[in-house]
């Protein structure tokens, strides 16, 4: 049986946590498809152009290691701008999405262009403050040296990047339900989001 759970929303706003979660709660696989644009940002950093680099890619790149810093995020960012790099990338999350078993992709687009058509559709959302705040501990525990309103600063320039682009901007789907974990905990985020997905398999 195939089932497709879409997440998409802003950087840092909790859409890995709650993605994993809701993988592991329903026996899901997972794809953060943030990481094959990290990727790809990646091997531009090391001067390889994006379209090269996206139609090289491989399993094992999503593995590498330094794919969470901020200057490869920013990276992935603008690569993800680039019609021809996104479109290198579809077929993979398209099957990745149908594979049996169910699924769950979380990104920016997922539930408006890769999988329209996808059982469920979540939009986590939170504010920018919020969302910088919660990078910037993440950051901190992880021993980056960095600041508040550096990491806020970063969160916004990503933001206008990614709703800004012509070419599968950030917003929700028609039919999303909306996730705003501003003044959520986690648990609560994982729990909304399971309710939804519940009530999306109930009327499939
Ligand atoms: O989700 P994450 O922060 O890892 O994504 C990194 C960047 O990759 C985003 O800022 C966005 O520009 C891009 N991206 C995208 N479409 C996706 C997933 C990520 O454009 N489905």
């Amino acid at each position: 049986m195939a089932f497709t759970i879409a997440i998409d929303g802003p950087a840092a706003a909790g859409k890995g946590t709650i993605s994993k979660a809701v993988a592991q709660h329903f026996g899901f696989a997972h794809l953060d498809t943030g990481l094959l644009y990290r990727a790809v940002g990646r091997r531009m950093l090391d001067g390889v152009p994006a379209l090269d680099a996206a139609r090289a890619l491989m399993a094992q790149d999503l593995d590498a290691e330094d794919l969470r810093a901020p200057a490869v995020a920013q990276a992935a960012s603008k690569v993800a701008v680039m019609p021809e790099v996104r479109a290198e990338l579809v077929d993979f999350q398209r099957a990745f999405a149908r594979r049996s078993g169910g699924a769950v992709l979380d990104g920016r687009d997922i539930g408006t262009v890769i999988c329209p058509e996808a059982e469920a559709k979540l939009f986590v959302t939170a504010s920018a403050e919020v969302r910088a705040q919660r990078r910037f501990a993440e950051l901190a525990g992880a021993g980056v040296i960095t600041s508040y309103d550096r990491v806020l600063a970063d969160v916004r320039e990503r933001d206008a990047r990614d709703m800004g682009r012509a070419e599968a901007p950030l917003r929700p789907a028609r039919d999303a339900v909306l996730i705003d974990t501003s003044e959520m905990d986690i648990d609560a985020a994982v729990a909304r989001a399971i309710d939804a997905v519940n009530l999306a398999r109930r009327s499939t």
